[in-house]
């Protein structure tokens, strides 16, 4: 059994433990986050009161469907502070997504979870695609484009594994011509790579196609993807098809071609192995929910709403009910990592609305808000 540290000190041998060792370091990891959790946190540990849970009582990995979720359209209200485990001045950053509807997502991280998601992003990459050195060509949405713009800077923590790197940014004006006098200039010196939101990449396939122009990229050469296809759904191609576009016009093969799947409010990034499988990481776990009932896990292989638990966040419970839609496998994949596999389908249409046992308002309304609490609900 692996600690959390253990896990982001070696990411590559946290994705080979046996499925039985992985059960048991993903259920410790996360009944630790829990216990911190529901110790801290006088919101996250009226859900837990009302629910009966108890986070030290984990002790197998289908307890953790047991722990409360906070539905990520919380993150969206004005009121959000109250879902905070650390103090308001421990907040670093605040990752926006302006959201494809309307009111933006607000998810505050301190310095703790942000080195903890740091330091487990660059094992990921490293673990998933060997990346050292060469050059990236980052093809960056402008706002509002951006609506996962964390997921961005998940992107460009990419940068820090190449040689060299250039932002592109991008948006209708996108100018293809420009990111292929990059990729002309870097040929023969370095190793190219492309990185950007499937819409762009679509948009630079479109280019060539049109244009006739065919560029080929080196024999490693990769195409990373994040953050889907946004207003631009009516272009979107499949999977597949995509990357046999970025094979016939840039070169690059399909096993190099990788997306990935993460959201503003977790610091779970699931990424593809070159089997395009997307694996969840050693210190998260995806649970299915029955999207008319979301208490209820749904069986290995049932599609249904896809919620998030995360051990990397202090700054609030990582235990997330998502409005995503897919479906997740459990056990070793064909490249020999063990755990989980996510299968996003498709975005729902509840803009992560759900409820907690106990809302908000009832919360704040109960005088049950712990007197430490009250400051940090003020100063907001
Ligand atoms: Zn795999």
């Amino acid at each position: 059994m692996l600690s959390l540290p253990q896990m982001l000190g070696n990411v590559s041998k946290a994705h080979v433990q046996s499925v039985e060792d992985w059960a048991r370091s993903v259920t410790g990891v996360l009944r630790d986050a829990a216990i911190y959790h529901e110790a801290r946190n006088g919101f996250y540990r009226a859900q837990c009161d009302a629910l009966g849970v108890d986070p030290a009582a984990i002790n197998d990995i289908n307890d953790l469907q047991d722990l409360p979720l906070l539905p990520v359209g919380m993150f969206k209200r004005p009121d959000a502070q109250v879902l905070l485990t650390c103090s308001l001045a421990d907040i670093e950053t605040e990752t926006r997504s302006s959201g494809t509807r309307g009111v933006p997502s607000v998810a505050p991280r301190n310095s703790e979870t942000l080195t903890l998601a740091l330091v487990g992003l660059i094992g990921t990459y490293r673990e998933f695609f060997s990346l050292s050195g060469g050059a990236g060509l980052f093809l960056n949405p402008s706002d509002p484009e951006a609506s996962e713009m964390g997921l961005l800077k998940d992107l460009n923590i990419l940068n820090c594994v190449f040689d060299h790197h250039t932002y592109l940014a991008a948006d209708q004006a996108f100018d293809a011509r420009e990111a292929l006098e990059h990729l002309r200039r870097w040929k023969g010196h370095m190793t190219r790579h492309i990185v950007g939101p499937p819409f762009l990449i679509g948009l630079l396939l479109r280019f060539l196609e049109r244009e006739k122009v065919n560029v080929r990229l080196d024999p490693y050469s990769m195409i990373i993807t994040l953050g889907g296809w946004k207003r631009h759904t009516a272009e979107a191609i499949p999977d597949e098809g995509f990357r046999g576009r970025c094979h016939d016009s840039l070169g690059v093969r399909a096993e190099n071609v990788r997306d990935m799947y993460g959201m503003v409010e977790s610091n779970m990034l699931a990424v593809e192995c070159h089997l395009h499988r997307k694996h969840v990481p050693p210190w998260c776990y995806i649970s299915i929910r029955d999207p008319g009932q979301n208490g209820k896990e749904l069986a290995p292989g049932e599609t249904g709403t896809i919620a998030v638990l995360d051990a990397l966040s202090t700054s609030y419970p990582g235990f997330l009910l998502t409005d995503d839609i897919g479906d997740v496998e459990t056990g070793t994949c064909g490249c020999g990592r063990t755990g989980q596999v996510i299968n996003f389908r498709r975005r729902g249409q509840g803009d992560g609305l759900g409820h907690c046992p106990v809302s908000i308002e009832r919360y704040l309304g109960s005088g049950t808000t712990a007197e430490a609490e009250a400051p940090a609900l003020v100063k907001a």
